[in-house]
């Protein structure tokens, strides 16, 4: 059975950082969202096609596209499956666990949050930055770059990330709370996925070892 993790946290929570983890230690594969519809983009696909449309206005994507998407990349893979970012939504989420129920024995679901206490997520999200060629994330204190506001892989200069405003994070947090408590929930009640939690408000290490801990218990 592969295994399907989905990691769920707040902004600033470290979700990419052990996402990476898991992909060198235990040769995952992560999809986000974002890339999976890059890449459809890039490849003409249909769906890249209904995508392009609505990524040019802003527009959210439907969450039935989103699925397709996203179904179609878990199931060309014979690796073992990082969601970064996904579900966003209880319909996705439940979506999800309708596509698991429909494929017995092929997939194992393992839910994992990453908590953190929301004064927490504020003092990490401000001071973000991120490097406009490979994506990679920084910040000024918790994961500074090698050289000044320079990219360890591209060398190229970091820019802050303009969603990083206090306003702006405050919005993030509150849109966060009310989407994504509810996906918790249903993660922890559907016996269908695993349901772990792990306490994001502790070093970058200490949190992996949380985390390598459940992959070891269940495999
Ligand atoms: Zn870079």
């Amino acid at each position: 059975m592969r295994l399907v993790f989905i990691l769920i946290g707040p902004p600033g929570s470290g979700k990419g950082t052990q996402a990476d983890m898991l992909c060198e230690k235990f040769g995952f594969v992560s999809y986000s969202t974002g890339a999976i519809f890059r890449n459809e983009m890039a490849r003409g696909t249909a769906i890249g096609q209904r995508i392009t449309p609505l990524m040019d206005k802003g527009l959210f994507v439907p969450d039935d596209i989103v699925m397709e998407a996203v179904i179609g990349r878990i199931q060309k893979t014979r690796r073992n499956v990082i969601l970064d970012g996904f579900p966003r939504t209880l319909v996705q989420a439940k979506l999800l666990e309708r596509f698991f129920q429909l494929a017995p024995g092929r997939f194992l679901p393992v839910a994992i949050e990453i908590g953190l206490p929301m004064r927490e997520v504020y003092r990490r999200v401000s001071g973000r930055m991120s490097c406009d060629k490979c994506g990679k994330v920084y910040h000024v204190k918790f994961r500074p770059p090698r050289l000044t506001q320079r990219c360890d892989k591209c060398r190229r200069p970091l820019k802050f990330r303009s969603d990083a405003t206090r306003a702006v994070v405050k919005t993030r947090i509150k849109v966060y709370q009310k989407e994504t408590w509810p996906i918790v929930k249903f993660f922890r009640q559907r016996p269908i996925f695993k349901f772990f939690s792990v306490k994001g408000a502790q070093s970058i290490a200490a949190v992996s070892a949380s985390i390598i801990k459940i992959v070891k218990k269940i495999t």
